[in-house]
């Protein structure tokens, strides 16, 4: 097994809540475990360019509870290719490190990959707030993200109610509907447009004119940002039955906020967990949490297989409406 004396952790991609929680915990672990932890800024441009910084107790006080991540996250296209990548190993030869902690979305574990198979010690963690990863039943930052949107829509349900409205918010989630889901469950929403069902403007609208004339004060419609954008499906619901629609894009401000306690949690297991396997010799892994429980899987599962959404939750916004 190669030496692990040294372990570097980067954040790469989106940034999520819970991603500073993480970064404390391998370095929380690595002083455990009598290892130094170094922190690389800006994701991948960082390796290659060598921006690195201690990761000491002093480094990493305060930083559990605060939303972003304070290493930084950026895109690098220079690391898709082999010569940037060989920069990158050559980075972390000189700076005598032995293993890399990679937190990120699919396309950073696509890197996460590239260095295993040249060889050099890397594990993920999942850290977005799309839950689009296969391998884990949460990512670091979803449950925040859910949050944070479920208070938003607790305001816009009292002036929905006040004025016989029909509210479409727009929420995050790339092509995938698992933010969507959870947050119309949480939100009593009366309708879910997701990208991986089919939608019927005609059926919807229909629908609408029901709920209308039941005397329904109110409809929410929560709307995944991979479907369409909330104005044009404003526009395509030609007839609403006589609610009064309004458009909410809830937007960036569900990638902030200070991390639940859920995903503090997580990220805590997660980074401890990840930088144990490193010691152990786990390589071309990401962590999951399946059923309660901390596993490793190949990267490569993370965009290989399709994840579904669940569909018992699917159907309680019929059930429930
Ligand atoms: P996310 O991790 O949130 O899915 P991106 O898809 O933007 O975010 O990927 C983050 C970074 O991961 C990219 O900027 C790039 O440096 C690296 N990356 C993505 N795909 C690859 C790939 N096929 N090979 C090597 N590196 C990749």
């Amino acid at each position: 097994m190669n030496k692990m004396d040294r372990i570097a952790v980067l954040t790469s991609g989106g940034d999520s809540p819970g991603m500073n929680a993480a970064i404390r915990a391998v370095a929380r672990t690595c002083m455990f475990n009598d290892k130094e932890c170094i922190g690389v800024m800006r994701g991948y441009e960082g390796l290659i360019e060598g921006d690195f910084v201690p990761l000491d107790r002093k480094a990493i006080g305060g930083i559990m509870h605060r939303g972003g991540t304070v290493l930084k996250t950026a895109r690098s296209e220079r690391f898709k290719t082999p010569e940037g990548r060989e920069l990158a190993l050559e980075q972390m030869r000189k700076a005598g490190i032995d293993g890399l902690v990679v937190i990120g979305g699919d396309g950073s574990f696509h890197g996460a990959k590239a260095l295993h198979d040249l060889g050099f010690p890397t594990v993920g963690i999942p850290g977005t707030i799309d839950n689009d990863i296969t391998g884990t039943d949460e990512t670091i930052g979803f449950d925040t993200a859910v949050n944070t949107a479920l208070e938003a829509i607790r305001k816009l349900r009292d002036t929905a109610s006040s004025h016989e409205r029909l509210f479409i918010v727009e929420v995050m989630g790339r092509n995938a509907g698992f933010l969507a889901l959870e947050v119309a469950v949480a939100s009593g929403a009366e309708y879910v447009v997701v990208p991986e069902l089919p939608l019927s403007i005609g059926q919807l609208c229909k629908q609408l004119k029901a709920s209308y004339a039941e005397h329904r004060s109110h409809t929410l419609i929560i709307l995944a940002e991979g479907v369409m954008s909330a104005a044009q499906m404003c526009e395509k619901l030609q007839d609403t039955g006589g609610y009064d629609p309004r458009v909410t894009v809830l937007g960036y401000i569900q990638r902030g906020g200070s991390p639940t306690s859920f995903d503090i949690v997580l990220s805590t297991r997660m980074g401890a967990f990840a930088t144990e396997g490193l010691l152990i010799g786990k390589s071309g892994v990401m962590v999951g949490n399946i059923n309660h429980k901390l596993v490793f899987s190949d990267l490569e599962r993370a965009w290989s297989e399709h994840k579904s959404l669940s569909p018992e939750l699917l159907s309680l916004i019929t059930k429930m409406n």
